[in-house]
């Protein structure tokens, strides 16, 4: 019997060999509160792991002190890129998770998986995906821990405010500054119909299009590579958003190309852009001022989304990066090269951020009750073409 058992154990061996796969998963996908914290630690362990694939820069400090990580998976130098952003809101931090756990998956088969016939290796070789994991560092701290969440007293009293109002933390879609960053962006700036007229868990827009830290990060990033398209995450819906009212019909058309890519693997539905009208949201800006496609991943049955449906979500997204790269040259309009139709001195007139280092002024805000770093971009006044909408 014995020998049996040795027997079969080295067949086992033999058959399977421990992969890179075998090695103890860096990003953990068991837990609910995915802290930023832990996302820091999982970055520094993946890049340890896989540097020649994985890069990171610390970017912008937030207003409670946290710095906005930025991965790059690949080359950044490659010729095209996806730009791709998760938990801009503070209770869908499970897209952060999703975000990184994909993440550790791609790096630890880059040389073994393959996806329509080609390694991941060589379908990842000139494309690079500059990943936000986090853009809402201190709204996810406050989802996570509440009134404790918070660094500094004003935002502690504030979050407490809010609750005794009756709005849960684990609820919280705002930014430590009760700004909804989401509602942050130009196109449209306070048009929300559900916009609040001050700092709020919800829907607040800011005293100004691009108030915030994140929102100006999410821009400043926007902008410094030629992106073919934007993957956004939230939650939740199961439900793929994409285009935008503001959108002209082409890029509008080349946001349906690329959520039918997405569809095809996670089976979400598509959601159109509606008629109403645009509300500050960076998908808005996106299409407006960038002329490029955005879909919005909404993933989950409510928020904060359960951890018990984390591995169906993972499942079903799993291979939406590798059939997005294998596929971007079809998502484009035909005929035109990335660079004829989009070229980024368009974007460059449209809106002028090198404005937003000479802008930057210390503001004492009565709003806020304390000094805060105030940032506010120009956007250039171009003609505006006939009323939209
Ligand atoms: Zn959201």
């Amino acid at each position: 019997m014995k020998l049996v058992r040795t027997l079969i154990l080295i067949l086992l061996a033999v058959l399977f060999p421990k992969s890179a796969d075998a090695q103890e998963a860096v990003v953990d996908t068991t837990h609910q509160k995915y802290s930023y914290a832990e996302m820091m630690e999982d970055i520094v362990g993946l890049r340890d792991r896989y540097q020649q694939y994985m890069s990171y820069e610390m970017r912008d400090t937030t207003y409670q002190g946290r710095v906005i990580p930025l991965i790059y998976f690949g080359n950044p130098e490659a010729s095209r890129h996806i730009m791709i952003q998760a938990a801009m809101h503070a209770r869908e931090y499970m897209s952060s998770q999703l975000v990184m756990a994909m993440l550790e998956h791609y790096l630890c088969q880059m040389e073994v998986a393959t996806y329509a016939g080609k390694k991941l290796k060589d379908i990842f070789a000139d494309i690079c995906l500059v990943i936000l994991p986090m853009v809402n560092p201190d709204g996810v701290e406050i989802a996570q821990k509440g009134a404790a969440g918070a660094v500094t007293e004003d935002v502690r009293k504030w979050a407490r405010a809010q609750f005794m109002e009756g709005n849960e933390y684990d609820q919280i879609k705002a930014n430590a500054r009760g700004v909804d960053v989401n509602r942050n962006f130009k196109t449209g700036f306070g048009q929300d119909k559900y916009a609040k007229p001050s700092r709020n868990f919800y829907y607040y827009p800011g005293i100004k299009p691009y108030s915030e830290v994140e929102t100006r990060l999410l821009m400043k990033v926007a902008r410094e590579h030629l992106y073919t398209c934007f993957v956004n995450y939230h939650s939740k819906g199961n439900l793929i958003y994409y285009g935008s009212n503001a959108g002209s019909d082409e890029v509008n058309g080349a946001a349906l190309r690329l959520t039918n890519i997405i569809r095809r693997q996670t089976g979400f539905k598509p959601i159109p852009p509606d008629k109403s009208p645009e509300n500050g949201s960076w998908a808005d800006d996106l299409e407006v001022f960038f002329n490029r496609p955005s879909a919005t991943i909404e993933i989950g049955s409510k928020n904060p989304v359960p951890i018990e449906e984390f591995q169906k979500i993972y499942r079903r997204n799993l291979w939406v990066w590798a059939d997005l790269a294998v596929n971007l040259h079809t998502i484009l309009p035909y005929g035109f090269s990335e660079k004829h139709i989009y070229p980024l001195a368009v974007v460059a007139k449209k809106i002028n951020l090198k404005t937003i280092a000479k802008d930057m002024v210390y503001e004492r805000n009565a709003e806020y009750g304390v000094a805060i770093k105030n940032i506010t971009p120009e956007i250039t006044k171009k003609k505006k073409k006939k009323k939209k909408k």
